[in-house]
């Protein structure tokens, strides 16, 4: 059975101390009001890590993310922090690849592997994003170029592997926009995304490849998502800043 898993993506948000008091609200609340087993993720800055990871240890359904890793494992590499940095701060997650790194770092499919292996082999677990912008959607060709993203950056793995990678789907054009794909729109990709896993590692790891959606979800549209038979949860911008909203949507399942 895959892993129902809600991730918040805090971005560029929080001073320590906001990061602090809203990782506190969510531990509080996870505490009093969610009774499903859902694994909640908290993808922070890195500065809040160390200290969120500490908030959150005795949940044992509540993680912590960095939002990327270097691509180098240490050296001089100013500014860049490694998976096994990521790992000591009791973080236990990774975001790989967000649409925003793609396209403001330029990071590749080729670069977005390398992470990938760094954080499997430092017992992270890859939250690997994909997903098309409006362009690529309006030519039709949204399902290749996904597939063609999780081809090249995941198809390296052993199955053994990927059986720790979490696939988040977020159509570009959804993300920080308002604009949510319709149910059916994400169904249909991760369906296909499913299909294409299936291909490469088997049905059964496919089957347990947990597919999340990210893109202007929020309390009001979370339900109508995650009753699809593909989207086993969601990774969320905008509505994971705030502790009510966030908790709603992890009640949606
Ligand atoms: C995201 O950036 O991963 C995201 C899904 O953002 P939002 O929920 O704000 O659209």
């Amino acid at each position: 059975m895959r892993k129902k898993i809600v991730a918040g993506n805090w971005k560029l948000n929080n001073t320590l101390d906001q990061g602090l008091k809203l990782a506190s609200e969510i531990v509080n609340m996870m505490n009093d009001e969610v009774k499903e087993d859902v694994s909640v993720v908290l993808g922070t800055p890195f500065i809040h890590l160390s200290s969120v990871s500490k908030i959150t240890n005795g949940n044992a359904n509540l993680h912590v993310a960095a939002q990327d890793c270097s691509t180098h494992s240490s050296g001089a590499y100013t500014g860049e922090v490694s998976v096994s940095m990521i790992n000591s701060t009791g973080a236990s997650h990774v975001i790989i690849g967000h649409s925003e790194r793609r396209e403001y770092h330029n990071e590749t499919n080729e670069e977005l592997a390398t992470k990938v292996n760094l954080a499997l082999e430092a017992g992270l677990t890859p939250i690997f994003c994909c997903g098309e912008s409006l362009n690529i959607r309006e030519s039709g060709n949204h399902e290749a170029f996904v597939s063609n993203q999780l081809s090249e950056s995941l198809f390296h793995l052993t199955e053994e592997q990927m059986s720790k990678v979490v696939i988040a789907y977020e159509p570009i054009w959804a993300i920080g926009t308002g604009v949510t794909a319709s149910s059916e729109q994400a169904q249909d990709m991760h369906k296909a995304l499913r299909a294409y896993l299936a291909t490469k590692f088997g049905q059964a790891s496919a089957d347990n490849t947990s597919i999340l959606y990210g893109g202007s979800c929020k309390p009001s549209n979370a339900n109508e998502l995650f009753s699809q038979p593909d989207i086993d949860g969601g990774l969320i911008g905008g509505a994971s800043l705030k502790s009510r909203d966030f908790i709603d949507i992890i009640k949606s399942f």
